[in-house]
């Protein structure tokens, strides 16, 4: 697939991937565009549909994805979520490192796929810690918490799997860990600014 390689984030709810993604959307404007996924769960406070997410319901997604829109799909904490190719094409057409935020059940999938990205993970760096996260964030009913944290413990086990990730950065200090995951995308990011240059 032509232009820069596209980058998974994956890594349990509550980990930091939408606080680092939109670090670098905003640093690196006109560098990374995010890949709207779609999904069946409520907007949380201050989420845009069409910008976080498309909100929609299970009988569309379904549709959609029995229509051979989406890339991958998957049911995760009692929701369905996935990424549609118009989502990935959208940022794709315009030049831009295609950021796409999925779990670990979208990564599997991914490589199935001709996507070619790179994979990071991001991990909390303890359980404890992304309990709390998770709780101080107050988007999650005490049920959504506890399906979280259950993915959660699969999913620090998964990463620790040689060969699934390129990188797993574990977020304890928000700017360290920006930096790990800048220094990673360093080659990506300069391909698409030498040819905005010319
Ligand atoms: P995810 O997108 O992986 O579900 P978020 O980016 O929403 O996670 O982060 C979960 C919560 O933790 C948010 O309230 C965020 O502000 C907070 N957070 C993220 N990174 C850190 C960090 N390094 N230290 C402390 N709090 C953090
Ligand atoms: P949240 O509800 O917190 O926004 O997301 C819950 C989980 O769904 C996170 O692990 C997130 O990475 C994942 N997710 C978001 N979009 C997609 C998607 O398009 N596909 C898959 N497989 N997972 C997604």
């Amino acid at each position: 697939m032509a232009g820069p390689r596209p980058v998974v984030l994956s890594g349990p709810s509550g980990a930091g991937k939408s606080t680092l993604l939109k670090k670098l959307l905003k640093d690196y404007e006109g560098v990374f565009g995010f890949c709207v996924s779609h999904t069946t769960r409520n907007p949380r406070p201050g989420e845009e549909d069409g910008k976080d997410y498309h909100f929609v319901s299970r009988e569309t997604m379904q549709q959609g994805i029995n229509n051979g829109e989406f890339i991958e799909n998957a049911e995760f904490s009692g929701n369905m979520y996935g990424t549609s190719k118009a989502s990935v094409e959208d940022v794709q057409a315009q030049n831009l490192i295609c950021i796409l935020d999925v779990d670990i059940q979208g990564v599997k999938n991914i490589k199935k796929t001709d996507l070619n990205p790179i994979y990071v993970s991001i991990q909390p760096p303890s359980i404890e810690i992304l309990e709390k996260r998770l709780r101080d964030r107050q988007t999650e009913t005490e049920e959504s918490l506890q399906k979280r944290l259950e993915a959660a413990r699969l999913d620090m086990e998964l990463s620790k799997e040689p060969g699934i990730f390129d990188i797993v950065i574990i977020n304890d200090d928000l700017e360290e860990a920006y930096e790990k995951l800048k220094e990673v995308l360093t080659e990506e990011i300069k391909k698409v600014q030498e040819s905005k240059k010319s």
